[in-house]
Order: C-alpha cells, then sequence, then structure tokens
C-alpha cells in the first residue's frame, strides 16, 4: 500500500505570486516576500507541494494555454532553484459562471490532486488569498489558511494571516 503524504495546496496568484489579473506573460511573474523561506520550512517538515489555481482567463481568451503553461514551467523551476519541489500544477480554465466541479470554490482540483499524489487530505492544507480557497479547502477536508489582505474573511479558517511565512510557522507549531 502506498503511504499517503500530507500535502499543502497551494493557490498561485496572491499567494506565491502577485496578482497580475490574467497574466499572460512569463516575463511578468513576480513573487510575493517570503514565498521560498516559507516553502523551504514547510518542506523540511515534510510536506509536499500542490498548485490549484483558477484561469478563467483561459475561458475569456486573454490567457494563451501555452503562455500559462510556460508561466508554470518557469515557476517550477524557479522553486526548483530554492530547493523547493513544486509536484504538480493544477489549473481550472473554465468562466466564473461556469461553477465547474474543478473550479475553486468547489474542490476537484485538490481532490484529483489527492488521488494522483497520495495525498493525506486531513493532515493537509489549502493556502490562498481568496475566500473560495478556504472553502474548496474545506469541501476537500483539508485544513486552511486565509491570507487576509485582498478579501475580508467570511468565515472561519484554520488560520489567517497576511504572509505565507506566518502561515507556515503556524501551520507548523499547530502539529
Ligand atoms: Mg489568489
Amino acid at each position: 500500500m502506498r503511504s499517503l503524504k500530507k500535502t499543502v495546496f497551494l493557490d498561485r496568484d496572491g499567494t506565491l505570486i502577485i496578482d497580475k489579473v490574467y497574466l499572460n506573460d512569463p516575463n511578468q511573474i513576480e513573487y510575493l516576500p517570503g514565498v521560498f523561506d516559507a516553502l523551504r520550512l514547510l518542506r523540511d517538515h515534510g510536506y509536499q507541494f500542490i498548485v490549484v489555481t483558477n484561469q478563467s482567463g483561459i475561458a475569456r481568451r486573454l490567457v494563451e494555454m501555452e503562455n500559462l503553461d510556460e508561466t508554470h514551467r518557469r515557476m517550477q523551476a524557479e522553486f526548483a532553484r530554492h530547493g523547493v519541489d513544486l509536484s504538480r500544477f493544477y489549473y481550472a480554465p473554465y468562466s466564473v459562471e461556469s461553477n465547474h466541479y474543478i473550479r475553486k470554490p468547489n474542490p476537484g482540483m485538490l481532490l484529483r490532486g489527492a488521488l494522483d499524489h497520495s495525498v493525506d487530505l486531513k493532515k493537509s492544507w489549502m493556502v490562498g488569498d481568496r475566500w473560495s480557497d478556504v472553502e474548496a479547502g474545506q469541501k476537500a477536508g483539508c485544513r486552511t489558511v486565509f491570507l487576509s489582505g485582498v478579501e475580508a474573511p467570511q468565515g472561519e479558517a484554520d488560520i489567517i494571516t497576511a504572509s505565507l511565512l506566518d502561515a507556515a510557522q503556524l501551520m507548523i507549531a499547530s502539529n
């Protein structure tokens, strides 16, 4: 039997990189402060990482698929340079109105990731800067981190803080 892994599911825009709103140019990637230290800390505590990102810009034809793929390749390479393996990127290319089961706040990307990467959902976290991230995490049965700043909290999350590095320290302390 494969052993299950504790995992941090990460939102992309506003969590790992600055939210440029329909980022379509891989040269415009800008990492948020502390993200490499945060993920190294979590790595050292045994977590694997899966990125789950809504990309309705694909449906709206504001983001091209090849640019999205290149953005994710570059992010994977940059995190690898910092000693962090981003195991997988899942994206939901559907419109906001679709309510597609893989588009957050629905948990489809997390559940798919759990199957593909042997995730122990109960020991895992979803981290994001939108309340829809928290909802998706809760529906998948994960603990949740809400990065405050862009939106006001709309309910309970396990951790609410402004920075990913603070969040990482609190996540480890809460184990
Ligand atoms: Mg976000």
